[in-house]
């Protein structure tokens, strides 16, 4: 298995691992910083290099095994099983990912009406609710910019099922029930605002969301209402 640095460390630009298995389908290696594609976050890029090669990481996704595969350009130059290679990542792109992550657990506090599907991206992203009212867009961008301002502190910690069963009171704080049977289930919160299972990157204060507002709001269906989220800037 592929250790995920990510999650303890979602900071982490850069590393270096060593090289599982490379094929044309991927690079697996013993440890990443690469995000990969889940939870409605997008899987990370960047770049791989070795000796004197180099070469450009354009996805990362899990393999069926639970490792962690880094996609390349079909053709591309591939290391060596046992090499040492230094990961980079595309850290603006995932930055934006972090931003809009973070955004959209906000939102997810504004609007207390259960999530039925949501995508992130760098340019924009979207979050669908099981709704029938209207948003008043002006009303919910004061509301995101309010919390942005009030740089409420982000943290994840890791919590075993039996821990949870000892804290009832943690499910009811909760906005999504967790995903028990995994032994261990990893929670988010935003002090003082929200409180969920996930295991996204994030940012480590609401101050780094930045310019933030909500774009269209569109209906699809009688009782779902896709409210899309841009940053500007
Ligand atoms: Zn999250």
């Amino acid at each position: 298995m592929t250790e995920e640095l990510f999650r303890e460390d979602s900071y982490l630009k850069e590393c270096d691992a060593l090289v599982v298995s490379a094929d044309d389908a991927g690079v697996i290696l013993d440890r990443t910083v690469c995000y990969p594609l889940g939870g409605g976050q997008p899987g990370d890029a960047g770049t791989m290099s070795w000796g004197s090669s180099s070469v450009a990481i354009v996805d990362t996704r899990y393999a069926e095994d639970g490792s962690i595969r880094h996609v390349v350009d079909n053709g591309a130059a591939l290391p060596s099983v046992g090499d040492t290679v230094r990961i980079i990542l595309d850290w603006d792109r995932r930055y934006r990912h972090m931003r809009m992550h973070t955004a959209m657990h906000l939102l997810g506090s504004i609007l207390h009406y259960g999530v039925t599907g949501g995508n992130i991206s760098a340019e924009k992203s979207r979050l669908d609710f099981d709704m029938e009212d209207t948003v008043d867009k002006e009303a919910v961008t004061a509301a995101l910019e309010a919390l942005v301002a009030q740089d409420h502190a982000v943290s994840c910690r890791w919590i075993s099922d039996e821990e949870l069963d000892a804290q009832p009171e943690l499910v009811r704080t909760m906005s999504v029930q967790p995903p028990r049977g995994k032994g261990r289930i990893r929670l988010l919160e935003i002090e003082n605002v929200d409180l969920q299972p996930c295991g996204g990157t994030h940012l480590r204060s609401t101050a780094e969301v930045g310019k933030v507002r909500i774009g269209k709001v569109e209906k699809k269906g009688k009782r779902n209402r896709r409210v899309n989220i841009h940053l500007d800037d």
